[in-house]
């Protein structure tokens, strides 16, 4: 009988992450720690940096959010004058120590450590072929293939290897690599996931978002692009673009929910601006009479401000967030997520009483959110609840590196948005078109992936990968 393999790894679904690299100053790592602090958002389930003062490689490991990580002892045990650093999430079976990034290995190419934020659609395959060859992992993240491909290349030198093992790896990677010599950070040529560089005095930073740079005080510089690749180290920034270019499918869900607002990606406006624009937008396509316009807190704000903008419906604050319990997804437990809905939200009876009330969130995935939401702003008083939603219905998961749970799970797979609405027991319910979306969002129309909105997705798939996904399944 057909063994079956594990073609994506029990992780898959949660590779939220955020990744930094330094080159070039004395406190590589205390600036990497800033860099990872104001990322915190993209994954806090586990952290960690990895110095290099030119002699060998230090590393800080550890699981829980970059604060109570990284005490100042653990600081000065990271010397060097560069660093990279990794936030990360993961379910309770890629959790543990061991798969804590940057992963770092001594090999015949001298130190070399990694920090990747995205998901390898072919890593298991990969992986099943590298043991093959006598590979041994230590961990069961998928960021290990690169390292491995990067150690099996023929190639001669160091960065000849990093580029031909990334083009081995198909799937989204915004991935940060120190050597002994100087940082590496490269995107995929989709450019999936953002990265930036930035400029602190003579240093050279890379992140997964602006915002890193702004708690430094460092400037922006650019967006890598995708298909870069950069080289950080004593002659300054070096640009290649080694891999063959294809079509940019960068993730429109950046903007909807996942990159923090005060952050610039893709090359792009302030994310605040464009979260405002799909409120504005949406309020010109689904405009319903109300007395007050409340957001969903915190990511619902700016598109609920756009929504009030547009159609002239007083903004108000209908709903205070606890802000000190996480973000409802990045709870592993189901049991927790359900619970921390009203353990994070709670309505003003004052606003709402009497009130035809528009709700407006970033997007609604399962709608469990969304039905508690409606009950509570009932239950504070509200004549009517309206829910719109600033983005389209989510009917595919994401195999690129963001957090959504499998096909069944999202409501608009299999449900109208009539049934929808009744299931979340709102008087109406509307979410942006896809059109309006794109429309609202910086560029070309093009150069989005938008795959959880529509199921196509930027990269085939081979049947095998498509049976593990669950996108296909064959005849009994
Ligand atoms: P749900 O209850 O499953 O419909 O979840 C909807 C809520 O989850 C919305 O308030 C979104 O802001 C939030 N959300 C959407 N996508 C994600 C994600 N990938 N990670 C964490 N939260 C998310």
């Amino acid at each position: 009988m057909a063994k079956e393999l594990p073609l994506i790894s029990a992780d898959r679904f949660h590779d939220e992450c955020a990744v930094f690299g330094i080159y070039g100053h004395k406190e590589a790592a205390n600036l990497a720690y800033l860099g990872l602090y104001a990322l915190q958002h993209r994954g806090q389930e586990a952290s960690g940096i990895v110095s290099n003062d030119g002699e060998q490689f230090y590393v800080e490991k550890g699981q829980g959010h970059v604060a109570d990580i990284f005490s100042q002892h653990a600081l000065a045990r990271l010397p060097g004058s560069m660093a990279i650093g990794h936030n990360r999430y993961s379910t309770a079976g890629g959790a543990g120590l061991k798969n804590v990034q940057p992963l770092s290995v001594n090999f015949a190419f001298g130190n070399l450590a990694v920090a990747h934020n995205g998901n390898l659609i072919n890593a298991t395959m990969l992986r099943s072929e590298l043991e093959a060859y006598g590979a041994i992992f230590q961990s069961t993240s998928d960021t290990e293939v690169i390292i491995h491909l990067i150690a099996h290349s023929r190639a001669d030198t160091l960065l000849d290897r990093v580029i031909d093992s990334l083009t081995q790896v198909r799937g989204a990677f915004s991935v940060v690599l120190m050597t002994d010599q100087g940082v590496i950070a490269a995107r995929d040529p989709h450019g999936f996931r953002p990265l930036c560089l930035g400029r602190f005095r003579d240093a050279w930073i890379v992140a997964s978002e602006s915002c890193a740079f702004d708690l430094l005080d460092a400037e922006y510089v650019r967006e890598i692009e995708p298909g870069e690749l950069v080289v950080l180290d004593h002659r300054g920034v070096t640009s290649y673009k080694p891999f063959a270019p294809t079509r940019p499918a960068m993730c429109i869900f950046e903007y909807v929910y996942f990159s923090r607002p005060d952050s610039r990606i893709f090359g792009g406006s302030a994310v605040y601006s464009i979260r405002k624009a799909f409120g504005r937008q949406l309020a010109l396509e689904s405009a319903v009479d109300a007395d007050i316009v409340i957001p969903v807190p915190d990511s619902g704000v700016p598109a609920a401000l756009g929504y009030s903008e547009g159609s002239g419906v007083p903004f108000e604050s209908g709903l205070i967030r606890n802000h000190y319990v996480g973000r409802t997804f990045i709870e592993p437990e189901q049991s927790i997520r359900h619970f921390g809905v009203k353990v994070k939200l709670n309505a003003v009876p004052e606003v709402l009483q009497g009130k035809r009330v528009v709700v407006v969130d970033d997007s609604l995935v399962r709608g469990t959110t969304s039905r508690k939401i409606v009950k509570m702003l009932r239950h504070a008083g509200a004549k009517e609840v309206h829910m719109r939603i600033s983005s389209p219905p989510i009917v595919s998961p994401c195999f690129y590196g963001i957090d959504t749970p499998t096909k069944k799970e999202l409501i608009a797979s299999s449900h109208t948005t009539d049934e929808i609405r009744k299931y979340i027991t709102a008087d109406s319910l509307a979410y942006l078109s896809l059109d309006g979306m794109v429309k609202a969002a910086p560029g070309a129309p093009g150069q989005y992936c938008d795959a959880c909105f529509t199921e196509q997705y930027p990269i085939s798939f081979t049947r095998a990968e498509e049976l593990q996904l669950g996108l296909f399944e064959p005849p009994r």
